[in-house]
């Protein structure tokens, strides 16, 4: 509840504006792993978009950045093993309906609609136009970038902020979410991987780096995924927060698209196969539907 309360209050605008470099263990400017650099990372992008995320009413409670919770629940736990897995249809694909706000230019339409359908080429997940089933992917334009961990039933929804977040990288950061994955900065080894500097972190925001006890699947810590934060992610002092181990001057959180790693966590979390969930050159119209 006390961190929640804190996420909200204390989500502040980065301006990214001041051209002081930040030296990183005695690396040169050259490293590229400034702050500026970092400027255009998902994680970035999520902290701006959700600057005023929680001064509207009807927004969720927002925890680690840009993940819902379900009022009255506190637990960002990955929920996996519980039943928030979409479920499979019997020819093996994963089938989300999904429904996109009129709130959204044509354009932005179609950036979302080529984000959803990049699972498609490399997974057996296969957004499709709602029709009628229960449960459904709500992509609004609220106050930033965020989403619900897994199905949670019914309509929920991905919030993709207009102005912020139209991005292919967001958007497949965020149907990651509800999907039913963590940052891969909370995940449960991550010590052995990254440091946390909480001395860098602005006052509050602390808890936006606790660790969740996560199914790691069988793969590796991936600093290329594009669920890891960036290394100045809530930085009170334009200092580092996140510093790779035992090397500080490795990039992190700069994907722009899921990495292989992203792509084999969702075909082992949802046992897509291979050999059917390839080749389907149209799945976003209507094929088949597996209701409950
Ligand atoms: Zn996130």
């Amino acid at each position: 509840m006390m961190l929640q309360v804190a996420v909200l209050s204390f989500l502040l605008c980065s301006a990214h504006s001041f051209s002081v470099k930040v030296l990183i263990d005695g690396s040169d400017e050259s490293s590229g792993n400034t702050i500026e650099d970092d400027e255009f990372t998902v994680s970035a992008r999520l902290e701006k978009a959700n600057a005023n995320l929680g001064k509207n009413l009807g927004d969720p409670v927002v925890i680690f950045g840009d993940i819902a919770v379900p009022s009255g629940l506190q637990n960002a736990d990955p929920c996996t093993a519980r039943g928030c897995l979409w479920p499979k249809a019997p020819d093996g694909n994963v089938y989300i309906p999904f429904r996109i706000s009129r709130q959204f230019s044509r354009r932005q339409r179609e950036i979302i609609i080529e984000g959803l359908r990049s699972f498609e080429r490399t997974t057996c997940i296969r957004f499709t136009p709602l029709e009628r089933q229960r449960d459904f992917v709500d992509i609004q334009s609220r106050s930033g970038c965020f989403s619900f961990i897994g199905r949670r039933g019914r309509g929920q929804v991905v919030s993709l902020n207009r102005q912020g977040c139209v991005f292919l990288d967001t958007i497949q950061h965020e149907m990651l979410h509800a999907l039913g994955f963590h940052h891969e900065q909370s995940r449960s080894d991550r010590d052995e991987n990254v440091r946390i500097l909480f001395e860098n972190i602005r006052p509050g925001l602390e808890n936006q780096f606790d660790k969740v006890q996560t199914n790691n699947l069988g793969t590796p810590y991936d600093y290329n995924s594009v669920m890891h934060y960036g290394r100045f992610a809530f930085s009170k002092n334009r200092q580092p927060t996140i510093l790779p181990i035992p090397d500080p001057s490795v990039p992190i959180g700069r994907a722009t698209e899921m990495s292989a790693n992203d792509i084999l966590r969702v075909n082992r979390l949802y046992a897509c196969n291979s050999t059917s969930s390839n080749h389907h050159p149209k799945p976003v119209q209507r094929t088949v539907f597996w209701e409950k």
